[in-house]
């Protein structure tokens, strides 16, 4: 039986020793030298002190030693707080200061920014190179591992910091139960309808490791008997190259990410005809790029929705059966999912009706980090409150219409903002864009949207404007249009509106 995170490891270990684990730059790991080093590290920690529940602070990029480690603190029963690497001081020492971590891996250049913080006596550092000592994996252990009990359900595996993307980001507590359940959802509503192979996948896995869904990737993979294959940072020409060497089957992406391969110079529709299966989530995926990869490479993408405290995935566009450009498809088997009003937050809408969408399930997590307030605003009566506003059409497909705090109101009209996106990507010169509301004395707030300009081509404000009224109420028309070189964006590749609220902020006061 799977108790722990660590058993998805053992499992693969046992059941497909030499298959290919981990490819990430030079380092190449099979399933059972990938165990063994977990373990040696294992033993490691355990000599040092490290305790069951203790949380220990991963600070790196995707890398051998993340994994090796991850996996090793799971052995133990520790708590694995992910820490984004390029994080600075101060945002490193709110997160010491709230998971109260007394553990810390990473490299000289996040130990320098250890160092910065009012944490750097109270926290024990290990180099992360350190954490597979150089030379060949050892095979052997000198000593015997503890034996540790876990309650799957209650035991915390991770304390996953959220996006960050509206706001401070929060702690939150998932499971060994919450994080396992995930998988076998994922399993059966992916690899099974796919008839994908355990062994003989490649996973791309491009999305970072210290956000859960990335995380979440690697556990799947790691389940499947994949091999993992990963970068520590997302360079168009890197992946292109890595796709052509490796000839990956699973890429599971982000909307930007979907978003540089098609705006690719050379990438062909044979060079990605290793996919079996791509997905995205984590952000929405505007429906032009769904249709322009399709006609670019003949490659359906299933998107699918999901968010930390959901360990992540609640949604996807079945893998088989009808996918819907711009839904979010169906539920993953053993998870309910509700649209509410927005107010009260108990009536049950009508399909069509926006509302908030609610979700319960054995991913959903089980709270906020030292958070009782928090706490309490998103879990009700077992039902998680997402603060995404949804509506559900006749055939139970899920739709996000946008996040509660996101929604414009101009002159009492609500605007999506998504929706307004989803119709300048329509103009074959737009590269990216972000819609957003800025305040206006008249109207209260007015809609504004940020362009990049795909490279080599332009277009005038009048034209897209033009462009707009053709095609959406004027009342959603952007007043103000903005063309910018790049947009501000989340480690994970979402685009942060709130950044460009920001700075227009700024401009008014
Ligand atoms: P924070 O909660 O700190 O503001 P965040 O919500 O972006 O950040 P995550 O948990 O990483 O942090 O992301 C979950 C959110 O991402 C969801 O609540 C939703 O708003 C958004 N999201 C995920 N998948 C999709 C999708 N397919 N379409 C639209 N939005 C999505
Ligand atoms: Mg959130």
């Amino acid at each position: 039986p799977l108790l722990s995170l660590y058993g998805l490891l053992e499992r693969s270990a046992n059941l497909y020793p030499s298959t290919k684990a981990v490819i990430a730059g030079e380092n190449e790991l099979t399933y059972l030298e990938l165990k063994d080093a977990s373990d040696w590290f294992a033993m490691d920690l355990f000599n040092r002190g490290f305790q069951m529940n203790d949380r220990i602070a991963i600070m790196l990029p995707n890398c051998l030693e993340y994994i090796i480690a991850y996996y090793a603190i799971h052995r133990l029963g520790g708590v694995v707080v992910q820490v984004n690497p390029l994080y600075q001081p101060n945002e490193l020492d709110e997160i010491l200061s709230d998971s109260e971590a007394k553990w810390f891996i990473g490299r000289e250049e996040q130990q320098e920014k250890l160092r910065a913080t009012s944490f750097s006596e109270l926290v024990t550092f290990i180099p992360a190179d350190t954490v597979r000592k150089g030379g060949p994996v050892p095979t052997t252990l000198d000593k015997e591992l503890p034996e540790i009990s876990l309650d799957q359900k209650e035991a915390v595996a991770l304390l996953q910091y959220t996006g960050g993307t509206t706001g401070k980001s929060k702690g939150v507590m998932l499971t060994h139960f919450n994080l396992i359940s995930n998988v076998l959802q994922d399993f059966s509503f992916t690899a099974e309808p796919l008839k994908l192979q355990s062994p003989g996948e490649r996973m791309l896995g491009l999305t970072p490791l210290f956000h859960v869904f990335g995380n979440g990737r690697l556990n799947s993979a790691v389940y499947a008997g994949a091999t993992y294959i990963t970068l520590e940072k997302f360079e168009i020409d890197k992946v292109v190259e890595l796709i052509r060497k490796h000839r990956p089957t699973i890429f599971p992406g982000v909307p930007t990410m979907y978003i540089a391969l098609l705006n690719h110079r050379d990438l062909t529709a044979d060079d990605l005809s290793c996919f079996k299966y791509c997905s995205c989530g984590s952000a929405p995926l505007p429906i032009e790029i769904i249709h322009q990869f399709q006609t670019a490479f003949s490659i359906s993408i299933s998107e699918g929705f999901g968010m930390s405290e959901t360990s992540p995935t609640t949604h996807r566009n079945p893998v088989n059966g009808q996918k819907k450009p711009g839904s979010i498809g169906i539920p993953y088997p053993n998870t309910d999912a509700r649209i509410v009003d927005l107010k009260t937050g108990t009536k049950g809408m009508t399909p069509g009706e926006a509302g908030e969408l609610i979700i319960k399930g054995p991913q959903v997590m089980k709270g906020y980090w030292k958070n009782p307030g928090d706490t309490a605003a998103a879990l009700r009566d077992g039902w998680l409150y997402t603060g995404d506003i949804a509506t559900m059409d006749e055939e139970g497909y899920f739709y996000i219409v946008g996040r509660k705090k996101d929604m414009i109101i101009a002159s009492g009209y609500n605007i999506y903002p998504t929706e307004v996106e989803d119709i300048i990507y329509q103009h074959p010169a737009v590269k990216e864009t972000c819609v957003y509301g800025v305040p206006d004395t008249y109207r209260g707030e007015t809609v504004k949207a940020a362009i990049v300009i795909k490279e080599g081509r332009s277009v005038s404000e009048a034209e897209i404007r033009a462009f707009c009224r053709q095609r959406m109420a004027r009342y959603k028309v952007p007043r103000e249009f903005e063309f910018r070189k790049q947009l501000p964006k989340s480690a994970v590749g979402k685009i942060l509106r709130r950044i460009l609220l920001e700075e227009e902020m700024q401009r008014h006061t």
